[in-house]
């Protein structure tokens, strides 16, 4: 460490105050809150700079599909909460997803893939990568066997996300590090639920984490975007594809994004607070055949997650008594949740998944994969939970009507 890194008071701080004070290159115009630099390029002092700058040789900014202040600091900010040497953001959470496959693959290279992921994940493998010639296996996320099994000399990556996608299974990532380690195959995780506020992937071995930043780190639903978060040596090549390919943050983003990590553990531990104790109250629910939830101590998935998260996160899923008349009469039923797909937001929302999130799969696809027609997720919002309750009670009165 050098003197100067220990005068840091950042160098030794808890994530709560990095949440808020990394990241922050105070301007000479004194702002205390972080500006957004609406800018698309940058002005040279002189020719010799600008030829510097241009090849490499000076440090600095030229353009904003190379750099942008404002998704610098988002970027640091972000990589202080994993735990990480350096962050990448990009134009969405799927941008983030195709610039790891396009820095880290190759034609002939394999791809062990989870069963069990966001849905236009498994489009952008099977659909892209097959068609550049990236092999790729799909495995259920617990079948510790099969992806033992799909691993062949040519595998290059493991995919996975965890707590899954609706159901919340657990992912033993400790172990899947290894697993992918013993092929020589990196392993990414997909922190999108947990977000570094509840899960940090790369302390328990993965080489590299995925967001949609879309999602809780923005945690009002304003925004599209995404980030890769890793070593300097990887982010730096996803920098190079990004610079080249185009698919960058902008600044705007960047900066809600930014702020969003400012009250990110307090927002998570508000959503996991409140979906275990509707979690609790949906269970002897006479209308309800099963909950889903990480938290609830005959989950499946626990024990694990007690141990890798630091809470169980704000999306649940359970099945309705019935099939899928009974889902969408309840579902049609609330009238304070918003009926939409997306999840992580202060709104709690309400899908049903079999006709929408996992719609463009075959039944049998479906039955595999464990999502029946009378499943319904939630991702529970920060409204009072007894507003919510109160809610989930016009759904359960709109079946019997
Ligand atoms: C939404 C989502 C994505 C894709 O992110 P976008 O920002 O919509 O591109 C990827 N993974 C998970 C788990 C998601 O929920």
């Amino acid at each position: 460490m050098s003197d100067q890194d220990e005068q840091d008071p950042l160098a030794t701080a808890h994530p709560d105050t990095l949440a808020v004070r990394s990241g922050i290159h105070r301007t000479q115009e004194g702002e205390h809150s972080e500006p957004i630099f609406a800018t698309s390029s940058y002005v040279f002092e002189n020719a010799e700079q600008a030829a510097a700058r241009f090849t490499g040789e000076s440090a600095g900014n030229v353009y904003s599909r190379y750099t942008n202040p404002s998704v610098r600091s988002f970027e640091e900010r972000l990589a202080a909460l994993e735990g990480a040497e350096a962050a990448v953001g990009t134009a969405s959470g799927m941008s983030a997803i195709l610039s790891i496959c396009m820095a880290f693959l190759k034609a002939g290279d394999h791809v062990v893939c989870s069963r069990d992921v966001f849905g236009t994940s498994v489009n952008l493998f099977s659909r892209y990568m097959e068609k550049f010639g990236v092999a790729v296996t799909f495995v259920p996320l617990l079948d510790a066997a099969g992806w033992k099994n799909a691993a062949r000399p040519e595998t290059a990556m493991f995919f996975l996300e965890t707590p899954s996608n609706p159901l919340c299974e657990v992912a033993d990532i400790p172990a899947m590090a290894r697993l992918a380690k013993e092929h020589g195959a990196l392993l990414v995780v997909d922190n999108c639920f947990c977000t570094p506020a509840l899960q940090r992937p790369l302390e328990l071995g993965a080489d590299i984490v995925v967001h949609s930043a879309t999602k809780y780190l923005d945690g009002q639903g304003r925004c599209v975007g995404g980030a890769v978060v890793g070593s300097a040596d990887m982010m730096q090549e996803i920098v190079t594809f990004l610079r080249t390919c185009g698919p960058t943050m902008s600044a705007f983003n960047a900066w809600v994004f930014l702020k969003g990590l400012e009250t990110l553990r307090l927002r998570m531990e508000a959503h996991s607070r409140s979906a275990i104790d509707i979690a609790r109250w949906l269970k002897p629910q006479p209308d309800v055949e099963k909950v889903f939830y990480a938290g609830l101590e005959d989950h499946p998935g626990h024990a694990l997650a007690a141990q890798q998260q630091s809470a169980f996160g704000g999306v649940l899923s359970f099945t309705i008594r019935g099939g899928r008349e009974q889902a969408w009469q309840f579902i049609d039923g609330v009238r304070i949740m918003s009926l939409t797909a997306n999840l992580g937001d202060a709104k709690t929302t309400i899908v049903h998944p079999a006709t929408t999130t996992h719609g463009r799969l075959s039944p049998e696809q479906r039955k595999q994969a464990g999502i029946s027609d009378n499943l319904v997720r939630v991702a529970v919002g920060l409204e009072h939970v007894e507003d919510l309750k109160a809610d989930l009670h016009r759904g359960f009165d709109a079946i019997r009507a």
